[in-house]
């Protein structure tokens, strides 16, 4: 390959650069203050600082800095491309290791729109303090696949959600695998728990790729994001049902309504999270505290079992190892709240977290460790309580835990219909008209 070669290529003046350059990819003269580094010019192998705003910021910029180093003249013309600088003299004689991956991922880059600043999009994708990186709106659905490789403001939002779909579904069928699902009905509510921990952060990885469709498809996409979150919710109630209730509660007329209730909670939860974002561009802080309340609320009435066990009687059966797990669970769920409402630490410096760093990233992270460790609570609390639940509780039926599941689905599904229609009848200067 070409990139990788060891041996000097022949310079390319700007109009001659090798075709994967040219997709997308304007060469202009460098901007003044870049020294050398002008047409025709050699690189000689010196570190030059990037610092044409708003490149300075971009990684890009990083990639190039390092690469200018040691490169050959293809890499060297793919860096400047990318950068909108044109030097294209091939002095060095090798790439470091990681240039090559790197530049492999600059190309696809190439392929696609350069990412968009905030001035450039329309008010419905603006994120606070979030000020370039932004991908073009009415991208197609290739580009935003492609956009995962892309170095823009939602690619580290999709493989926060996305790497972990995968480590959930590892353990998922790990658990699958050695259970008897036919006969252990003791073990259904926690396959249960275990599918629909794989389904949110699927969910949301895919809203994040194909966000950037048109403004509908990103209400949509966000639409089945939050209904996949309830899912999970209601997952995470029918396996506290079943393993993790403190044991005065076991039995008890509130255990017996606890999953019927979860049920409820994930309807209404799905139609306020939806709504909240028609008030997006009219009322903000409305829209925020809706959509923070159709969250916390449903996640509050699941965790109230925990509650009580944690901070009032837990039992004699519930004093195990796993107490420690959903005191983590639910600090980590407190902290991944707290960013997703405060926009920090983007907010305290626009433009400075566009790309890592800013606090959608952050609360994905936060909730998927508090998933992990929810998960092992659960887990221990099914394998350590087992004896005494199974001699004192009264588990959950098939019928009830699927009849729960696909009223769940069925409720969800029509709100996000119903919610979806509503784009299209309302107008859109209606729907993205900002209130005086
Ligand atoms: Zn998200």
């Amino acid at each position: 390959m070409r990139v990788l070669s060891r041996h000097p290529v022949q310079a390319h003046p700007p109009s001659e650069l090798p075709p994967l350059l040219l997709p997308g990819a304007q060469v202009v003269a460098p901007k003044a203050g870049l020294g050398k580094f002008a047409p025709g010019r050699r690189c000689a192998g010196r570190r030059v600082k990037c610092s044409n705003p708003p490149f300075a910021r971009h990684p890009s910029a990083q990639l190039s800095y390092s690469a200018r180093s040691r490169c050959d003249g293809f890499a060297l013309a793919t860096c400047c491309s990318v950068l909108n600088y044109t030097d294209s003299s091939p002095d060095c004689d090798s790439l470091p290791a990681s240039v090559p991956l790197l530049l492999l991922l600059k190309m696809l880059s190439l392929k696609l729109p350069r990412p968009l600043s905030i001035d450039q999009m329309p008010q419905v994708f603006h994120e606070q303090g979030i000020i370039f990186g932004y991908r073009h709106p009415q991208s197609s659905a290739t580009a935003c696949l492609l956009s995962l490789f892309q170095m823009n403001n939602e690619t580290l939002n999709i493989w926060t959600h996305l790497l972990p779909f995968w480590f959930f579904m590892w353990r998922f069928v790990t658990v699958l695998y050695v259970t008897d699902v036919q006969n252990d009905s003791y073990s259904w509510p926690l396959l249960v728990y275990m599918g629909t921990s794989c389904v949110y952060p699927f969910a949301s990885s895919c809203a994040h790729t194909f966000s950037s469709m048109s403004k509908n498809a990103r209400h949509i996409c966000y639409f089945l994001d939050y209904g996949a979150v309830n899912l999970f919710s209601l997952g995470s109630a029918v396996a506290y049902s079943a393993y993790t209730f403190p044991d005065t509660l076991v039995c008890t007329t509130f255990h017996d309504y606890y999953v019927a209730l979860a049920v409820l909670n994930t309807i209404i939860s799905t139609g306020l999270s939806c709504y909240s974002r028609f008030l997006e561009i009219q009322k903000p802080r409305l829209c925020k505290m809706l959509r923070v309340l159709a969250f916390a609320y449903p996640y509050t009435w699941d965790s109230f079992p925990i509650f009580y066990r944690l901070f009032l009687f837990p039992g004699e059966s519930a004093q195990n190892e796993a107490s420690m797990y959903h005191q983590k669970h639910m600090a980590m769920t407190l902290l991944a709240s707290f960013l997703y409402s405060a926009h920090l630490p983007e907010r305290l410096a626009p433009g400075r977290f566009d790309y890592i760093g800013h606090s959608h990233q952050l609360f994905h992270v936060c909730v998927i460790l508090a998933t992990h460790m929810q998960m092992e609570a659960i887990l221990l609390d099914k394998t350590l309580r087992k004896e005494w639940l199974l001699a004192s509780s009264r588990p959950l039926s098939l019928l009830q835990i699927t009849g729960a599941i696909l009223l769940c689905i069925v409720f969800t599904l029509s709100n996000i219909l119903y919610f979806s229609a509503a784009l299209y009848r309302i107008p859109e200067p209606e729907l993205h008209k900002k209130e005086t």
